[in-house]
């Protein structure tokens, strides 16, 4: 595997040419993929935004990142699923609502072939949110 430097993309072909950005924002994050993907992206976008009030968005890890009063969500595109790291004590608090997901260090697993389960991420906002 090659990482560009400038975008954070992973190719397998050293140099691979590509359509590369170099990422600053979370808009930018997710205009890099196609289409069908950006719009599931930003409706995760629009709910960690709407519900943990008052965050700051930015990029860490090149990831879309919301901080607030030294808590923090961020999401991730894959291949085939979606990350979105809310924390291992969210998780273990309303565990009995995912666990039909993998999850792992604080991150929870949405296998893209199924429908994103928005009502679930809007729950785990909320309650990252007001803990
Ligand atoms: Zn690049």
């Amino acid at each position: 595997m090659w990482t560009c430097e400038k975008c954070g993309r992973e190719f397998k072909r050293i140099n691979q040419s590509h359509f590369c950005i170099e990422i600053e924002s979370v808009d930018n994050y997710i205009n890099q993929f196609p289409i069908k993907e950006q719009a599931v992206l930003k409706s995760i976008k629009e709910i960690v935004a709407r519900n943990f009030v008052d965050s700051e968005e930015t990029i860490k890890w090149r990831m879309p990142t919301y901080n607030k009063n030294n808590k923090t969500i961020h999401f991730a595109n894959h291949k085939n699923h979606i990350n979105l790291f809310i924390g291992e004590e969210v998780l273990s608090q309303l565990k009995e609502d995912c666990m039909e997901f993998q999850m792992h260090n604080g991150n929870i697993k949405f296998d893209k072939s199924r429908d994103i389960p928005y009502d679930l991420v809007e729950k785990l906002v909320i309650y990252k949110n007001n803990m």
